[in-house]
């Protein structure tokens, strides 16, 4: 009786063999990335300035920039080469604005990034969010020509917008890119005018002071982005941007500034969640039962041989092959591109938006739910009972908004009203949404990738939230 049953019993698959959180500990330095996300008002210079920091940073080839170059002259736009780094399609050329997030990356001496590329014009706001919405840190571009500041930040102006979205969707720290200083002589005084206006302004958003940093650049001529200024290339800067703790040197580059950033600590600990961007049958482990899903690990860490469940469904498999950015790995940690090999796994049960858990600790899936939303600028106004479509990472379900709790100041938090009929443009407001289908959900506070939605009706983005209460 004793061999039956030890021909049954072992597991053929040992289950986490390796303590990861060491593993990823002494590896740590070689795989932060930090997603950085641009913002400012149009015209501010957020393109010529990113692509200008790109080609410093020799992350676009000379020939290519030259190319750059002569197609501008011909169109009679020279200072739209830089820009062009950033864009993509001859439309966005002509046209001479971004209309498109442009991924790309770059790393300072001691950080990765990962760059998403927002646009600053009106009509583009909801392409800004979904940059915005996996943004860890942010660049805040200013224009500080002659009232080119006042029509960002006053009025209409999307300076003070930006922020507190950004703000909103859980970026923290910010560098202030105080833009086109060349054209007002480089003065000291607009410099520390700006720059006292937004700091006020941005501590009222909830921002820290010790997590905004700001810094005097030009983006066209390349000053003081990538490398510090010499004393004598440009002293009038020189004279008065000095390093805090070494005045014998001039003050920190951008470049110096985004070195800084802090990581936001990546939830390694926390119980395993891989939300599934893309899925297909087999993988580099061929066998008849295996399926392969990608996306990023949202939290947690996975190891060859561990079991897994995915939910909706509760189906279990096991992970029999892990690649990392296309390299094969034994394990994979939150914030990993991924690729994982899972056995065991019938394919009619993965979807897109399906994730992919530990086995002991999986994610509640939901059809209502509380959010905090920002609303942006629908075309109808939001009412009780308004259909709309819910995005959160690859996946999108139809949800409507069933019940409007109240809006709320979102710099004070304080209530303005219970129960309104309808949310206007630009506010904040507490709803309880109900979505058709299933979707797997954390809440914010526990998640910050699995906790951020969007809601978008006819093609627009039309407000974005954090998950608050599971029902
Ligand atoms: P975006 O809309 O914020 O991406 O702004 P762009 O990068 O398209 O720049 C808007 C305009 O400002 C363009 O004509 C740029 O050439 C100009 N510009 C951008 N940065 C600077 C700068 O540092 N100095 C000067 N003088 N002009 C700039």
């Amino acid at each position: 009786v004793s061999g039956t049953e030890s021909t049954i019993t072992p597991s053929v698959t040992p289950k986490r063999r390796l303590d990861v959180v060491a593993e990823y500990t002494r590896h740590q330095k070689t795989r932060e990335t930090l997603n950085l996300v641009v913002v400012g008002h149009v015209d501010a210079g957020k393109s010529t300035l990113m692509g200008h920091l790109l080609y410093a940073l020799g992350q676009v080839n000379e020939r290519t920039m030259k190319k750059f170059e002569r197609d501008a002259e011909k169109i009679g736009k020279g200072s739209f080469a830089y820009a062009w780094v950033l864009d993509e399609t001859d439309e966005e050329r002509s046209r001479g604005v971004t209309m498109d997030i442009a991924t790309s990356a770059f790393a300072t001496k001691n950080r990765r990034f990962t760059l998403l590329d927002a646009p600053g014009h009106r009509d583009f706001v909801p392409n800004m969010i979904s940059g915005a919405s996996r943004a860890d840190v942010a660049i805040l571009v200013v224009d500080a020509s002659t009232g080119g500041f006042e029509s960002g930040f006053d009025g209409n102006g999307q300076t003070r917008e930006h922020a507190i979205l950004i703000r909103s969707l859980g970026v923290r720290q910010l560098v202030v890119a105080v833009n086109k200083l060349d054209v007002v002589g480089w003065s000291e005084v607009r410099y520390a005018e700006i720059s006292a206006r937004l700091l006020d302004f941005l501590i009222s958003c909830g921002y820290l002071r010790d997590d905004v940093r700001f810094a005097p650049v030009s983006g066209l001529k390349g000053t003081n982005l990538a490398c510090r200024i010499e004393a004598d290339s440009l002293p009038e800067l020189a004279s008065w941007y000095r390093d805090a703790s070494d005045s014998s040197k001039t003050g920190p580059c951008l470049v110096d500034l985004l070195d800084t950033f802090t990581m936001p600590e990546r939830p390694i600990s926390k119980p395993f969640r891989l939300a599934v961007n893309d899925y297909f049958r087999g993988g580099s482990f061929s066998s008849a039962n295996s399926v392969s899903v990608s996306g990023r690990i949202a939290q947690g860490n996975v190891q060859i041989g561990e079991h897994v469940v995915v939910i909706p469904g509760g189906e279990r498999g096991s992970v029999k092959a892990i690649d990392v950015d296309f390299e094969s790995q034994e394990w994979a940690v939150a914030g990993d591109s991924v690729v994982l090999m899972i056995q065991g796994l019938d394919i009619q049960h993965v979807s897109v938006g399906s994730v992919v858990c530990a086995i002991e600790r999986p994610i509640r899936s939901v059809t209502r739910f509380e959010a905090q939303l920002v609303v942006f600028d629908p075309a109808v106004p939001i009412t009780n009972g308004f259909p709309a479509l819910l995005h959160m990472q690859s996946l999108n379900v139809p949800v409507v908004i069933h019940k409007i709790i109240e809006t709320f100041d979102q710099r004070t938090g304080e209530v303005m009203k219970r129960r309104p009929r309808h949310i206007r443009k630009g506010a904040t407001a507490r709803v309880e949404l109900v979505t058709e289908t299933a979707v797997c959900l954390e809440l914010f506070k526990d998640s910050k990738e699995l906790g951020r939605i969007m809601l978008r009706k006819g093609g627009e983005t039309i407000a974005a939230g954090i998950a608050t209460l599971l029902k």
